[in-house]
């Protein structure tokens, strides 16, 4: 491996949580994989592609520009974008054959009369995005809506769907949108309304509610082997390792500080191993005198501030040489760092500390498979 910070990147396992997870659903839902914000900062082309050649032709992305950048790389198959798109991309949907998610009548006014493919977004409770349907008091305004929308020649649906606000953290709230869904789409179809593809389900939604599957999931960070919460008997791998290296080894006396604003001082003489490593890379400041790694198959602890390019881990006992790897996640030959630790310690979830890995970290993609 080159002696400067990367990111592995499994596509091993990414391909074994795709089969996972299919195994999981069964045969008669469809796999959306959820690759937006660059697939949560693993490399959104290289996961696609891998995932066209097991046979996925379902993926969620937040742009359109995301989706164009899949488009550029021959990645092929629906691509749904869920996030918002402008009256002049229009032309650009069309060329690169995107479907586009209608979640107001702002939205339905910047089609016009262009023939567009199209999933519609219903809002059972999240407040965000989407139809609002918060009741099943709503449920004929709502079924005539989407009648409405249905009869219009321009767009052609593809499908409808929800998302859920809490599917990892409370079971009667998820229930509730689950129940206003399926009301919906019983509704639309008694009426003969054909919607494509009904869809609710993020990661904890597939993983923790069999009924809430439908014809389809979208499932982003268990796929990058991470749960959104603890204890599941679904074991993903994690798809990505986050490394540096050490570039500079010294020793310290006791009564020494360590790194900016002197928050750490040496009780006796220390080692310590400098890495290349700083919150521009997207290590968490957080992580200041609480994260620890591995490195030469020990834990090591952080000493003093992340700075922005680089952080002292203590190596006082142990055996380290300037130029061996450090693992800040993910996991080495001897180690596990889960993602979710670093979460905890930093005070929030796994997703931002994916995303927070900058460009300047090298994506290594790699086929070699986790041990564990
Ligand atoms: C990001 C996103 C997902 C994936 O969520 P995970 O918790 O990562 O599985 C699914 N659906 C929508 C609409 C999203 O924006």
């Amino acid at each position: 491996m080159p002696k400067t910070r990367f990111a592995k990147i499994s596509i091993d396992n990414y391909i074994y949580n795709i089969e996972s997870l299919q195994k999981f659903i069964g045969p008669n839902t469809k796999l959306m994989l959820v690759v937006k914000a660059n697939a949560y900062g693993h490399g959104a082309p290289e996961l696609s592609k891998a995932a066209n050649g097991v046979g996925i032709f379902d993926f969620g992305v937040a742009t359109v520009d995301e989706a164009i950048e899949l488009r550029q790389h021959k990645i092929e198959g629906n691509i749904l974008v869920f996030g918002n798109f402008k009256n002049h991309d229009m032309d650009k949907i069309i060329e690169h054959d995107l479907t586009v998610t209608i979640s107001s009548k702002a939205d339905l006014r910047k089609i016009k009369d262009r023939k567009i493919k199209a999933h519609i977004k219903i809002d059972t409770g999240m407040s965000r995005r989407g139809f609002y349907y918060h009741s099943i008091d709503d449920l004929g305004k709502i079924t005539q809506l989407i009648h409405k929308i249905y009869k219009k020649t321009s767009i052609d649906i593809k499908g409808i769907y929800t998302h859920f606000a809490s599917a990892d953290t409370n079971y009667d709230f998820t229930s509730k949108q689950i129940d206003l869904f399926k009301n919906l789409i019983e509704t639309l179809k008694d009426n003969g309304i054909d919607y494509g593809h009904a869809h609710a389900a993020n990661s904890a939604g597939t993983l923790k509610y069999k009924h809430a599957h439908f014809d389809m999931v979208r499932v982003g960070i268990a796929s990058y082997g991470v749960l959104p919460f603890e204890q599941s008997v679904f074991k993903p791998k994690p798809v990505m390792s986050l490394y540096g290296f050490v570039i500079d080894i010294k020793k310290i006396k006791s009564g020494d500080f360590i790194g900016y604003d002197r928050t750490y001082r040496a009780i006796r003489d220390m080692t310590i191993g400098v890495v290349n490593l700083g919150y521009a890379d997207g290590i968490f400041r957080m992580l200041s005198n609480k994260g620890h790694v591995s490195v030469n198959g020990h834990i090591s602890k952080i000493v003093g501030r992340i700075s922005m390019d680089t952080f002292s881990i203590d190596i006082s006992d142990i055996d380290v040489k300037q130029g061996d790897e450090v693992l800040i996640f993910g996991y080495d030959k001897i180690n596990n760092i889960p993602v979710n630790d670093v979460a905890k310690l930093c005070g929030t979830n796994s997703y931002e500390i994916l995303c927070a890995v900058k460009n300047r970290v090298r994506r290594i993609y790699s086929f070699e498979p986790n041990k564990n």
